[in-house]
């Protein structure tokens, strides 16, 4: 049997001198032509392989370069170096792969985010990726531990829509028709869809949302979490073309219980995270820290990123309409002294500038707002009642968190089928398309609410990585498709 090894994380936790192993990994560095360093993802520490002198020949030797993979036995023996109380003396050591040090990108230093974003395809075996995709798993596995323990249905909604309804974003269109100008056309002129490959024109999807609508009505309770495109064109630190949500739905669920269950799902995460990668998170948290020393005082973050987890899962989340955040904003020093670049007034879609500045400067904590005016919110979002005219509102939330902003968007659902209706012709959306949508409201129809979590802004939120390109394997944004 080839797979007879140990994973280093459970040799450094359980190895005990005597014991005798077979490891195997990739060599981080080898020093003095004794000391390798030895790492298999399993955990960001390195085992310490020690070959002691006429072990290997000289030619052997020379190939155990950084990148190189190994596979070496053993016998466990208690480490008199520091940084490790356990290391492994060889008895073999075999070269499964060797790695060109000349022509090896990760030279055994630190690299630019920048440089690695490049080099996507190897940046796993550095310590910050490491840490950052083993930390993205846990969250993965908890968010589904989560919802599991609380009997929600885990509800697989298409990639493949017609529905543009929505209307959360610019769509990446799904064809089978050439591209060269022969595609059928219909007497219009335009391009004929009913010739495509469904009989229509299709996208991929940009929120699971509707869909989970209808299995709520269903289960109660449900949770989405797939891959969600958006086509905007915007180049900013925290949008990607391709990322994944987490959407539960939930019946006999108003926007109070909307934003407890999101605030308590949010500490969760959190939680899990620091119970199950608290090695990955101490290491993250020192190269935060080195990060910020470079910068001048007045930009550094107040809280190290450990410090402001703990805050943020033994603080409850700071709960205001968004009326107050306007007054906010307007009373704001920062509003006074013209530093936002975009106006405020009742009514606006609040810019990143102004989240920030409510969370990060204001309440220096994770904040929920909700009320938003009708007219910049999506369709099915509950319209609040007893509104004065011109300054209607609806039941949404959207819960903003420092260093991120947008983090949820969230909302109560209009059940009722005549103020649905009614919202769906001021925003010209055709009902007919959207007739098994409201059946929902037809048949049975209950208090529902829900919300989106975009799942890169919460692994950015944990790793305290700044910029999302950095927080899934390979991204897609504006022109760029590697690998
Ligand atoms: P933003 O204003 O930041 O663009 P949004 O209002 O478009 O967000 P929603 O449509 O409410 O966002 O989507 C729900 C959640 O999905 C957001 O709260 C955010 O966490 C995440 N999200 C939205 N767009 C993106 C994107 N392009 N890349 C990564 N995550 C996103
Ligand atoms: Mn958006």
């Amino acid at each position: 049997m080839f797979n007879t090894r140990i994973k280093i994380k459970t040799l450094l936790a359980t190895g005990k001198p005597g014991d005798q192993v077979t490891v195997m990994g990739w060599v981080r560095t080898f020093r003095n032509n004794q000391f390798v360093a030895l790492n298999d993802g399993s955990t960001n520490n390195n085992l310490q392989v020690v070959v002691e002198l006429g072990l290997l020949n000289e030619e052997t030797l020379k190939r155990i370069t950084t990148g190189a993979s190994l596979k070496v036995t053993g016998e466990v023996v208690a480490s008199v170096g520091k940084g490790q109380t356990i290391e492994v003396k060889a008895a073999t050591l075999e070269i499964l792969g060797d790695s060109d040090a000349e022509k090896y990108p990760l030279q055994p230093k630190k690299h630019s985010l920048e440089f690695l974003r490049e080099k996507a395809h190897l940046r796993f075996r550095t310590n910050t990726f490491g840490a950052v995709f083993r930390i993205r798993h846990s969250l993965a596995f908890a968010v589904h531990q989560f919802f599991n323990q609380k009997g929600f249905v885990y509800l697989h909604t298409p990639i493949i829509t017609a529905s543009d309804a929505e209307g959360a974003g610019e769509m990446f269109r799904v064809t089978t028709l050439p591209m060269d100008g022969t595609a059928p056309k219909d007497a219009a002129g335009n391009i004929d869809y009913s010739e495509d490959f469904f009989g229509k024109s299709t996208n991929l999807t940009v929120s699971g949302q509707l869909e989970g609508e209808l299995g709520a009505m269903a289960f109660s309770e449900i949770y989405t979490f797939g891959p969600t495109f958006r086509a905007e064109n915007s180049n900013t630190t925290r949008h990607l073309a391709e990322f994944w949500m987490i959407e539960p739905e939930m019946a006999f669920h108003d926007i109070e219980d909307n934003m407890n269950l999101a605030e308590e799902f949010i500490q969760y995460l959190i939680r899990y995270a620091m119970e199950h990668n608290k090695e990955d998170l101490e290491f993250l948290d020192q190269r935060l820290a080195e990060e910020e020393k470079q910068k001048p005082q007045n930009e550094r973050a107040e809280m190290g990123l450990l410090e402001k987890l703990n805050f943020v899962i033994n603080n409850k989340f700071e709960r205001i309409t968004y009326t107050e955040a306007i007054q906010i904003l307007l009373d704001s020093p920062a509003y006074k002294k013209k530093k936002f670049k975009y106006d405020v007034s009742w009514g606006i879609d609040m810019q990143s500038e102004h989240e920030r500045y409510l969370v990060e400067k204001h309440f220096k904590k994770p904040v929920i707002v909700t009320g938003y005016p009708a007219k910049i919110k999506a369709f099915y979002m509950r319209l609040n009642d007893g509104c004065e005219p011109g300054k209607e509102t609806v039941a949404a939330m959207d819960i903003l968190a420092p260093g991120i902003g947008e983090i949820v968007g969230g909302s109560q659902r209009e059940e009722r089928l005549d103020k649905l209706e009614a919202r769906m012709k001021d925003m010209h959306i055709p009902a007919e398309e959207m007739s098994w949508y409201l059946d929902t409201r037809r048949f049975g129809t209950v208090p529902h609410a829900g919300f989106g979590l975009g799942f890169e802004r919460m692994v950015q939120f944990v790793t305290g990585m700044t910029n999302i390109r950095d927080v899934i394997p390979f991204a897609r944004t504006p022109k760029n498709c590697e690998f």
